[in-house]
C-alpha cells in the first residue's frame, strides 16, 4: 500500500510494475482528488500557459491498466501498525496492508500570523491552491506574494499574467538570496519589474510587517499606484521560502486591507 500519490509515489509504482509486473496487489491512497499530475508544472497552469489536464501525468487508465487501486480525495488519518491497517477519511474502512510506503511530501510551511485563515489567502502547493489562485484573479485585482524565492516569483509571475498588479513581500535584502548574488538578485529585481510590470517590494532584511509600517503614507500607497480604487488582495505564500510577514499588520495599514469582497 503507497500513502501519497505525488512524484515519489509514482517513481516508485513505475519501478515496481516495470521490474515485477503484476507480483504485488498495489493500493494507493491519495488525498487530492486528482489522478498524479506534475506538481512542478503548477506554475504554467497558474500562468494560463498548460491546462490542469496538460500537467496530468498517469491518468486513472494508467493505474487499471497496471493492476493498482486508486483511492482519492480522502487523506489516511491513521495507521494501525499492529493489525496493519490504515483508516480513510470519510469511509470508516480499515484498509488491509502488508507493507506500507508513505508518500506523503510536505506541507508549506505557513507564517505563524494572524489572517491565514481569510478567504483568498492560501499556500501554493497543490491544484487546489492554483485553482483556488486562478478563481481570485478573476474577482480581485491586487495580489501580494510572501516569499521572494523561486516559488514566490512564479506565483508572482503567474498572477501578473493573469492581470494581476503583484508586490512580493520577501523577508532579505535580495530576491532568490539563496541561488543569487546580491549583484545578480537585484538584477533580477529590476528586470522583473520592468517586464511584468509589477511592483516587487524588498523588506531590506527587516520583517515585513517592520518594514511595512516604516514606510511613509505615500510610499505605501505608490505601491498600489498602478491600479488605484481596489484594497483587495489575494495573497499567497511560497512553500519553500516563506517570509515573515504579518497579514495583520499589513491589514490595519492605510493603504492595504485583506478583505473577501469583490472590488474589480
Ligand atoms: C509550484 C511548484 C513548483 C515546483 N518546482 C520545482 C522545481 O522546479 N524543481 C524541483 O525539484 N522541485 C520543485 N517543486 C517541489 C516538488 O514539486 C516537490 O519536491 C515534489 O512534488 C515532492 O514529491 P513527493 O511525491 O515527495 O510529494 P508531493 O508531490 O507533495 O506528493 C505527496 C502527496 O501525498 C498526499 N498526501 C499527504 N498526506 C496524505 C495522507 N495522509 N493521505 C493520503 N495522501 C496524502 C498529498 O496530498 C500529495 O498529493 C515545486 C513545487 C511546487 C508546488
Amino acid at each position: 500500500m503507497v500513502v501519497g500519490n505525488g512524484i515519489a509515489a509514482m517513481r516508485t509504482l513505475e519501478a515496481l510494475v516495470s521490474r515485477v509486473p503484476w507480483r504485488y496487489e498495489v493500493t494507493v491512497i491519495g488525498a487530492e482528488p486528482h489522478p498524479n499530475y506534475n506538481r512542478i508544472l503548477l506554475s504554467s497552469v497558474l500562468a494560463g500557459e498548460r491546462t490542469i489536464g496538460e500537467i496530468v501525468t498517469h491518468a486513472q487508465a494508467w493505474y487499471a491498466e497496471h493492476g493498482v487501486r486508486l483511492h482519492t480525495g480522502n487523506p489516511v488519518t491513521a495507521i494501525d501498525r499492529t493489525a496493519n491497517t490504515v483508516s480513510i477519511a470519510g469511509t470508516g474502512a480499515a484498509v488491509p496492508y502488508d507493507k506500507l510506503l508513505l508518500a506523503t511530501g510536505s506541507k508549506p510551511l505557513a507564517p505563524p500570523i494572524p489572517g491565514l485563515d481569510l478567504p483568498d489567502v492560501c499556500a501554493f502547493r497543490d491544484l487546489a491552491d492554483t485553482e483556488a489562485m486562478i478563481s481570485a484573479s478573476k474577482r480581485h485585482r491586487r495580489a501580494i506574494v510572501i516569499g521572494g524565492g523561486l516559488l514566490g516569483l512564479e506565483a508572482a509571475w503567474g498572477l501578473r499574467r493573469r492581470g494581476m498588479v503583484v508586490a512580493v513581500v520577501h523577508l532579505m535584502p535580495t530576491l532568490m538570496e539563496r541561488q543569487l548574488d546580491m549583484v545578480a538578485g537585484e538584477m533580477l529585481r529590476s528586470s522583473a519589474a520592468k517586464v511584468s510590470k509589477a511592483c516587487s517590494s524588498l523588506t531590506g532584511g527587516r520583517s515585513p510587517a517592520t518594514w511595512w509600517s516604516s514606510r511613509s503614507a505615500s510610499d505605501r500607497t505608490s505601491i498600489w499606484r498602478p491600479l488605484p480604487g481596489s484594497t483587495s488582495i489575494a495573497a499567497s505564500w511560497s512553500a519553500t521560502t516563506c517570509a515573515r510577514a504579518t497579514l495583520k499588520s499589513m491589514r490595519s495599514a492605510s493603504a492595504l486591507s485583506i478583505t473577501a469582497k469583490s472590488s474589480a
